[in-house]
Parts: C-alpha cells; structure tokens; sequence
C-alpha cells in the first residue's frame, strides 16, 4: 500500500512512542493491517467463530462463505486462555424480542477480550422494515446500535464491527459479497456501519474468481491522483482495463497513474460536453462496465462570503457532471448489463460542515442520486451505490488548517484518518460482481467518525 500513514499511529507504534503516548494521554491508534485483499482467500488462516442464534436464516451461509474465503470455523473461541480469535460472525436474523436478545450479549461477552488487533466483528440482523410485529421491528433495529456501539469499543484495538441487514426471502449468496469485504482486510477502515442486502438486482450468470474484474472496463474520474488513483490502482489490480481520466493540467501525474496499472490515460474536463467521454468509451471498448464518479472538488467559504463562481463550480463538478455523463451513456446504451456505477460522497453530505454549504449540497445529492437511480438500473443487474469518505490522507485534506486537520483525523473510532487504499476497497468491493445484493445505499469509510454518526 502506497499512502503515508500519519505520525500519531507511527509514534503510537514504537515502544519509547506508544509510551509518551500513553503518558501524555493521546489517543493511540492502531496500525491498521491492509492488503492481500485482492487474494481468493483473504482470511486463509484466519480463526473466526461463526453462530448461528436461534431462528436465524443465515448462519450456514454465512459459514460457508467464510469457509470459502479460507478461514477457519469454530463454534466457539479456541481452548486456552491466549487463543486469539481474528473474527466473530453472528447471525441475529432469529431474534424476534428482548430475550432473544440476550444471546448477543452471552456470544459477545467471552469472545470480546479474545479477538485479536484488527479483528473483525459482522452481525447479520434482519430488515427491520420486514418485519411482522412491532417488537420484532425494535428488536432488529436495536441490533444496529449494539453494532455501533461494540465498533466504538473495537476500534480501540484496531478492530471494526460492521452489520449486514437482510430479509429471509434473501438468498444466502446475495450475503457472501458483503460479509467478504467486511471479515476481510479491506475493511480496515470501515467501521460501524450498516449494509442492507437487497433482492433487487438479478443474480449475475457465474461469479468469476479471483480477478473478479477480468474482462471489465471501468471508467475513473479524477484518476491522477489521491483517492481515484488508488481505485484506479485496486480495480486493475482485480483485472479491469482502466481508463484513468484527470483535467487537461494534470497529464503527467495521470499518464503515470495509467502507465503503471497498465490503464488508459484520458484528459479531459468532466463539466465539458459529456459526448466526449461516451465517444472514447464507445469507440475504444465498445461500452463500460464501472463508472466511477471520483473526481470532486472543494471551494470552501461560509455561505455568506462564498462568490457566486465557488457554488457553481462545485455544483458543476460534483454533481452535475455526474448526472449528465451518466445521461449521456445511458442515451446510448453504453453502460452494460451488470454495471457497477459509484459515486463519491462524502461525510460532510450526511452531517454537513461549516463553510461547506455548496460541497456539502453537492455530496448530499449524490447519495440521493444513488438511491433514486437504484430501482431502474435493477432489472439490468446494474448497481449503483455512494462511497462517503471521511477524513483522508490525501492533498485535498493537505490543504486543511493544523489544528482542523488534526481535529478531524482523531474524531473517529480508530483515532486516525483512512488511506485512499481504503475507500479503494470499499469501491472495489462494490464494483465486483459478488455485490450484486447492495444497490441504492450510501457505504462510509471514516473509521466511525463522529460526523453525522
Ligand atoms: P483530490 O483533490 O486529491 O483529487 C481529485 C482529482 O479530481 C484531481 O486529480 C483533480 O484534478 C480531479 N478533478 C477535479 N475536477 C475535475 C474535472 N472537472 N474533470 C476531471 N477531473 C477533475 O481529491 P481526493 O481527496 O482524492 O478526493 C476524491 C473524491 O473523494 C472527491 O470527490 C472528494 O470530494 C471525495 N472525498 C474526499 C475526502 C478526503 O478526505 N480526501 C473525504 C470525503 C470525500
């Protein structure tokens, strides 16, 4: 993995460092383990006990999935005191009232001081919205801020714990994409979150394994460099043909970016004429698979101070661009049957910022802008879903004052800020064809920032 990791996480690492960190009372994050996701066994040699509470409909699959990816399976911790487990996986697809609910707490209570640094906590829980009763409804939402609540007392040793919603008329492999990228290392940065799994999208023919991208084309915006060179980097890596896209300025950088993924440099405006875009991908590749809306820009200033010009181009880069490059593939057909499109948002679009009115709007509506989309994309097997970011070590962020900077790197569970390998993942993830159940949602990777938590 490329990105720098910030020097708070570096110190806290070092044993003279991890002790004046302890001393001065800093928070001490963890260093996150990352990588190795692109393998077809991510969790080869992973120790994850897997239960089923009563009722449920997942547990085997969720077993069988795990199993598939390489871990090993355990119905409870390993014996002896110091057997560290790497992941707990439950199903609570079963709990239907207060006392079902107990079972949480008698799984997690024993295995909590077991699971190793980085390891990983997923609860499957049925839709609550699906439910016949209005106990059940609680019972299965209430599972959600249990989830965000142990992922607040995970991250303190590196770990995450995220939730899978699904409805029993779901079938069990809609939850194997899902439940991969959250048991895996891919997502060391998302925490606390939730994903519900649809039956929405058709299951694809055959899920090709284990360059999931092979013979995918994919489309890049804002490829140069930060958080769209490393999705660019990660969806070639699971075999895609990328074509990188930056401004006209940004040539070398991103003629770089797509010499060393083996990509296809393109430079070119997104707030210009939309045909451009559909006429290379037209003529070169004769369609696309994965677009990816990255490219994104700041102008920050408080609503009162903004000039006219920073809404506008904010607006014009971050959401309108979006739409009418979408509009115009769709006009002719270009985007295929299966395509993944992904659109980045941001935390600062579900909690708002101060001076950030227009980014804010902007990133909003994208999310709004995925959920709208997602029911008439479905019927062609097509997902389209928003990454929110939170805090990233990229040059946008750079350019942030000290003290915010520092500020809102910390303000999350794992007091650090995410790489642009990890919103890579979490797009990759949802670019694959294993993700074919998640459309419509909105996937954060901010470590469980306090932003719109
Ligand atoms: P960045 O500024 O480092 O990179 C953005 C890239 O987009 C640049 O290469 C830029 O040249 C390109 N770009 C800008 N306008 C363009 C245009 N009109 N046409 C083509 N390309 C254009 O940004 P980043 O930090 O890598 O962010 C990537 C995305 O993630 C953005 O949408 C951003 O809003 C979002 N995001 C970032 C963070 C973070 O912490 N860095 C947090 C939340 C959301």
């Amino acid at each position: 993995m490329g990105s720098e990791q910030d020097w708070l996480v570096k110190l806290a690492a070092g044993g003279v460092g991890g002790k004046l960190v302890k001393a001065l009372g800093l928070p001490a994050p963890v260093a996150l383990v990352r990588g190795g996701t692109g393998s077809a066994a991510p969790l080869a040699g992973r120790h994850f006990v897997c239960r089923a509470l009563p009722g449920g409909f997942a547990g085997e699959g969720a077993a069988a999935a795990l199993s598939a990816l390489g871990a090993e399976i355990f119905a409870d911790a390993p014996a002896g005191d110091d057997a560290r487990i790497d992941g707990v996986v439950v199903d609570a697809t079963g709990c239907r009232n207060a006392a079902d609910l107990r079972s949480l707490y008698e799984v997690f209570h024993p295995l909590l001081r077991r699971l190793a640094r980085c390891g990983r906590i997923v609860v499957i829980a049925a839709r609550p919205d699906g439910q016949g009763d209005a106990l059940a409804a609680a019972t299965a939402r209430g599972i959600e801020g249990f989830v965000r609540s142990l992922a607040k007392e995970a991250g303190k040793r590196g770990a995450t714990a995220n939730l899978i919603v699904a409805d029993p008329a779901v079938a069990p492999e809609r939850l194997a994409g899902p439940l991969r990228f959250f048991s895996s290392d891919g997502s060391a940065y998302v925490t606390g979150q939730a994903l519900t799994v649809s039956g929405l999208v058709p299951a694809p023919a055959g899920l090709p394994a284990p360059m999931r991208l092979s013979g995918r084309v994919a489309v890049v915006t804002g490829a140069a460099r930060g958080i769209g060179a490393a999705i660019a980097a990660r969806l070639a890596e699971e075999g895609a043909t990328v074509v990188c896209l930056d401004v006209p300025p940004a040539q070398a950088p991103l003629a770089e970016v797509a010499g060393r993924i083996g990509g296809v440099a393109l430079t070119l405006d997104i707030t210009g004429d939309p045909a451009q875009l559909a006429d290379i991908l037209g003529e070169r590749f004769g369609g696309v698979d994965i677009v990816v809306h990255n490219a994104g820009i700041t102008r920050d200033k408080t609503l009162a101070n903004m000039k006219p010009e920073a809404w506008d181009q904010v607006m014009a880069v971050n959401l309108a661009a979006i739409a009418a490059a979408d509009a115009t593939l769709d006009a002719r057909g270009l985007l295929r049957d299966g395509g993944r499109i992904v659109c980045l948002s941001s935390i600062a679009g579900i909690a708002g910022n101060y001076g950030q009115t227009n980014y804010a709007l902007s990133k909003a509506a994208v999310i709004g802008y995925a959920a709208a989309r997602a029911p008439a994309l479905a019927g062609r097997g097509i997902t389209i879903n928003a990454v929110a970011p939170g805090f990233i070590e990229t040059p946008m962020t750079r350019k942030m004052p000290l003290l915010t900077r520092e500020v809102a790197r910390r303000l999350n569970s794992l007091a650090q800020g995410g790489l642009p390998e990890d919103v890579a993942e979490a797009v990759c993830f949802l670019a694959c064809p294993d993700a074919f159940g998640v459309t419509g949602q909105t996937l954060r990777v901010c470590g469980q920032s306090l932003l719109g938590a």
